[in-house]
């Protein structure tokens, strides 16, 4: 049904000579990492080694996933890119819009009346170009992915920071932007800094109360939510293979976490188990047959420390199971010292509900190791203290432990089962009382736990543990709880304890699905209409961006001198506005309304230079955009930090501004704005900054010799008459100035190039 076997064939068949070609260039054994990266490069065999954290490379993914928040406008640009069909296996998953209130079937039905028009357009788009659909209910994108689209030795990238869940099959899967996911499915290459390298050495066998997803929780500890950055992560050891796939898959899922750009484990047994449960016992065929490509070379896993960059061992053997929190997935407690941080940081030690499941942790290991604790409960007369949710991630796991008695249980202990969605897990949850904000805890077996994600409220303590301690603790309705050495009494006023979890890494009856939610793609899809209503609030079609005009830009009005940190943030909000993320007239409406002003220290007010008055930035930019004025805006440091969401250069791109000119950028925000058509400039001298004036009208020079390497001048032309000139620096490769020449890279797509 889902997946391309004839994909992972061609994918399998050039390992052999990629691989001896990356051996050849590398001229050291090499990591799982680097064979699937060789292996993947754009322009085919390796001819030189490339500088780990610091050569740009073009790689060739083998797929691309979306799910359907950032589907709208990677899809919306796709359409653009004159093609008719995806250039590669891609599909589209409708989770993140499900809101969890009171369980799974209303929830569904709400959501689906609510989202209408925007499911609708996912799925005529889908239907149109090729792309797999998976419908509201389905699943969330990276249990359905792991289910059936990740394979070893694969690359994708999704529009999704929790991507790298498919690293537990062993595939490089990496969260980007939709502008990324764009230029893939138009078959272009996809630009990564070549990561650096995190050896993590598993070592022993994890038993009793201990999960897989401990080891992440503890890996979270050790490296901080900063440790991965710009790095992947790669799993070995024999602890790593006795780990089931799908633990594998918990631990790379919240790598995202420490911010590594992905996180992996090599092909084994597991794998292999996993596939063939899955379905799948074609690939283990293939993968059988380069299965010495698909994990590291022995000397490598040897020794270790000559290999990676840094390397970290763990006993599974010693491993606790941990708790981490609250308010930041990094403050990672062993069980037995949790207790003690909760009374002395005055956390409240009353568990208001405990939530299982979402795409980290709803596996049937996951769920039958929950639920025979949920069976305990109920057995030895305890009654759960706190709310129990439980998330399945795909309509495939749900009808599996439903058929095997597990939701039964969790209804006798109580529980709720809430969608096969993100829900809670992305503030999806309209969750009664949190608008008291009123402190409290509830404890997920989720990924991310930063203030107010999962219910609004402020003041939710939110930790992240595995599902087993997640059930655990709902049970007792306490966090200082611990099951490994504490009694609870029950009903009779007895005093009993909890039995150590079990469970079945898979199911002994195999999997089973009524209906998995898919729908294939059209066979021919150039009949299929797509439907956007010109009315929508939520959905507006894209125009192409105008080509340059051929001319320097001359007369550009100062919009805003941003001072200090402008991440994503400031530039295009979340929260209320990721409704208009496939609306860029009206989501533009938040452009830079986080930025501070640097002459007045405030945010969204800034000078119109036409009337003198002040205004909010959008409403001001408008005003510029209406009287055919082109305009400029100047930032700090690190312009553009944050995450790659293309709407923050799109919406300047769509409102008129015509350049950035910053002390420097975050380079995916940089990228990003040229792909829009933007002119993404840099002070030579980041002291100019400060020549900058609110009454500045400004021209940019150079532009018809814009060459790779040649600076462009700047004519500061100042209210009273004064001018200054300074020099600005870019970083445009020749096929960037042809973005800019076309007014964006989607222009040049389109055309054909
Ligand atoms: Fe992201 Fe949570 Fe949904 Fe997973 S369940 S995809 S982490 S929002």
């Amino acid at each position: 049904m889902a997946f391309d076997i004839d994909m992972i064939k061609e994918v399998y068949a050039r390992y052999p000579q990629r691989i001896q070609a990356a051996r050849k260039a590398v001229n050291k054994p090499l990591t799982l990492t680097e064979k699937i990266l060789y292996a993947h490069l754009s322009e085919g065999e390796a001819t030189e080694a490339y500088q780990r954290g610091g050569s740009y490379v073009d790689f060739k993914p083998d797929r691309v996933a979306m799910q359907d928040a950032t589907a709208q406008m990677a899809l919306l640009q796709f359409m653009q890119a004159g093609r008719d069909q995806v250039a590669v296996p891609s599909t589209v998953h409708c989770d993140h819009l499900i809101q969890a209130e009171v369980g799974a079937a209303k929830d569904l039905t709400k959501a689906k009346d609510k989202n209408k028009e925007v499911f609708d357009f996912l799925a005529s788009v889908s239907n149109k170009y090729g792309i797999g659909f998976w419908k509201p209910g389905a699943g969330i994108i990276h249990q359905v992915v792991l289910e059936n689209y990740a394979f070893p030795g694969g690359m994708m990238i999704g529009t999704d920071s929790h991507t790298p869940n498919a690293g537990g099959l062993g595939m490089v899967a990496i969260g980007v932007g939709g502008a990324d996911a764009c230029d893939v499915m138009a078959g272009l290459p996809w630009e990564l800094k070549f990561p650096k390298l995190i050896g993590v050495k598993l070592t022993g066998k994890m038993s009793g109360w201990t999960a897989a997803k401990d080891v992440i929780l503890k890996v979270a500890g050790i490296l901080t939510v900063k440790g991965g950055t710009g790095a992947i992560v790669e799993y070995f050891g024999d602890g790593a293979r006795s780990l089931s796939a799908t633990g594998k898959g918990t631990i790379c899922n919240m790598g995202a976490e420490i911010g590594a750009t992905t996180s992996i484990f090599g092909y084994d047994d597991k794998t292999a188990a996993y596939l063939e449960g899955t379905g799948r016992a074609d690939v283990v065929a293939l993968a059988n047959s380069i299965a010495e490509h698909l994990t590291g070379d022995d000397e490598v896993y040897a020794n270790p420390e000559k290999y990676f960059d840094q390397v970290i061992e763990i006993n599974l053997s010693e491993l606790e199971p941990h708790v981490n929190g609250p308010f930041t997935p990094d403050l990672a407690w062993p069980i037995s010292k949790f207790a003690a941080a909760v009374k002395e940081n005055g956390w409240p030690a009353k568990l208001e509900v405990g939530l299982i499941g979402s795409c980290t942790n709803s596996s049937y290991e996951d769920i039958s190791r929950a639920a025979s604790l949920a069976k305990q409960a109920v057995d030895k007369k305890l009654v759960a203290k706190s709310e129990y949710t439980i998330t399945p991630g795909s309509e495939q796991v749900r009808f599996t432990v439903d058929r095997d008695g597990f939701l039964d249980t969790f209804g006798k202990m109580g529980g709720v089962v809430l969608a096969n969605a993100c829900g809670p897990c992305i503030g999806q949850w309209a969750r009664h009382g949190a608008d008291k904000q009123e402190k409290n805890s509830i404890i997920t077996s989720f990924n991310r736990n930063f203030a107010k994600r999962a219910d609004g409220n402020p003041n939710t303590h939110a930790f992240v543990a595995s599902p087993e301690i997640v059930t655990a603790l709902a049970i007792a309705g306490d966090l200082t709880f611990n099951p490994l050495t504490d009694s609870l009494t029950n009903e009779e006023g007895n005093q009993v304890k909890l039995d150590e979890p079990r469970g079945l890494e898979l199911p002994p009856k195999g999997f089973a699905v009524e209906d998995a939610g898919f729908q294939a793609p059209a066979a021919d899809g150039s009949k299929v209409k797509i439907q956007v209503s010109p009315t929508s609030d939520r959905l507006q079609l894209l125009d192409s961006f105008k080509p340059w005009e051929g001319t320097d830009l001359k007369g550009l009005k100062l919009l805003i001198k941003a001072k200090g940190k402008c991440t994503t943030d400031h530039i295009s909000m979340a929260g209320p506005w990721l409704r208009y993320r496939g609306h860029l007239d009206n989501i533009s409406n938040n452009m830079l309304i986080g930025a501070v002003n640097a002459y007045n220290d405030e945010t969204n007010k800034v000078k119109n230079q036409l009337t003198g008055e002040y205004g909010e930035v959008p409403a001001t930019q408008r005003a510029y955009k209406a009287a055919g004025i082109g305009s400029i805006v100047v930032g700090d440091e690190n312009y553009g930090e944050g995450s790659s969401r293309e709407h923050a250069a799109m919406e300047p791109r769509f409102l008129g501004v015509r350049a950035i000119l910053v002390k420097s950028f975050a380079r995916i925000h940089e990228t990003n704005l040229k792909k829009q058509g933007m002119l993404a400039l840099t002070f030579d001298n980041p002291a100019d900054y400060e020549l900058v004036q609110e009454d500045d009208s400004i021209d940019i020079l150079g532009l018809t010799t814009f060459a790779p390497g040649k600076g462009l001048e700047v004519v500061l032309n100042h209210a009273d008459g004064s001018v200054d000139k300074i020099k600005v620096n870019h970083t445009y490769n020749e096929g960037q100035i042809k973005w800019f020449e076309a007014g964006s890279a989607l222009n040049l797509i389109k055309q054909g190039v």
